[in-house]
Parts: structure tokens; sequence; C-alpha cells
């Protein structure tokens, strides 16, 4: 299958390695591309995985899961990465009335290890 994160590779090549623990992402962008796959796969333990530990107590695996399944995520779009440690982009979805959604956000990610984390995000527009 094409990645859910439509950098045009296939999963098994893209994504699938982080998500399995095989390999860990090694900037900002292919942490968050692999973030964008997890929730269309839906993989909730990934991304509470890949929040910054101290974050992760304002995250519910259940809710992440939920929030995955009950969308289609159709496309991400990269806007911009201003700084190493932070990515802009938009995230396509459908929800589960059929509307067409856009989720715009700058999100901010640290580097703890050499491991990347998810910080947290400031939602544009
Ligand atoms: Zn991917």
């Amino acid at each position: 299958m094409n990645c859910p994160c439509c950098s045009g590779k296939i999963y098994q090549e893209c994504c699938k390695p982080y998500h399995t623990g095989e390999k860990y992402a090694l900037t900002a962008e292919a942490l968050m591309r692999s973030r964008f796959s997890a929730f269309a796969i839906p993989n909730s333990e990934y991304l509470l995985e890949t929040t910054l530990p101290s974050k992760r107590k304002y995250h519910s695996k259940n809710a992440l899961q939920e929030w995955g399944e009950t969308n289609e995520w159709t496309k991400l779009e990269i806007i911009d990465k201003p700084f190493l440690n932070k990515v802009e982009f938009k995230a396509f979805y459908i929800d589960d009335e059929g509307h067409q959604q856009i989720h715009h956000e700058l999100s901010t990610f640290k580097m703890i290890q050499n491991r990347w984390f998810y910080v947290s995000g400031e939602f544009l527009e």
C-alpha cells in the first residue's frame, strides 16, 4: 500500500519501520509524517510513544485511537519547516459526517537522546 503520509513511497519503505520501532525518525518532518500515518492506520500506541514523556498525560490512547478511526485521513501537506524543530502542515481528512476538513498546525518537536518527540501544536487559521 502507498504510505498514508503522501511521500509517494510504499508504506513498508516509508513510515512502517518507525511504527514497528525498527528505526527512529531522523528529522522532525519524518516524525511528523509518521505520526500522520499513525492517525491514518491508526496506531495510538505510536502516537503516545512519540509524544514528549512529560506531555503524555494530556493525551489518552483511547481518544487518539478513536480520532484516528472516526476520520478518513486523505492527505498530508508539509507547508513549511521554519526551524529544525518546527513543522507547519495541513492534514486533510473527512469527518464522521462526510465533511472535508483541514487541520492546519505548526507543531513543535524536541530531540532527546537522538530521538524526536512531539511537544505541542499551535492551530492556525
Ligand atoms: Zn510515510
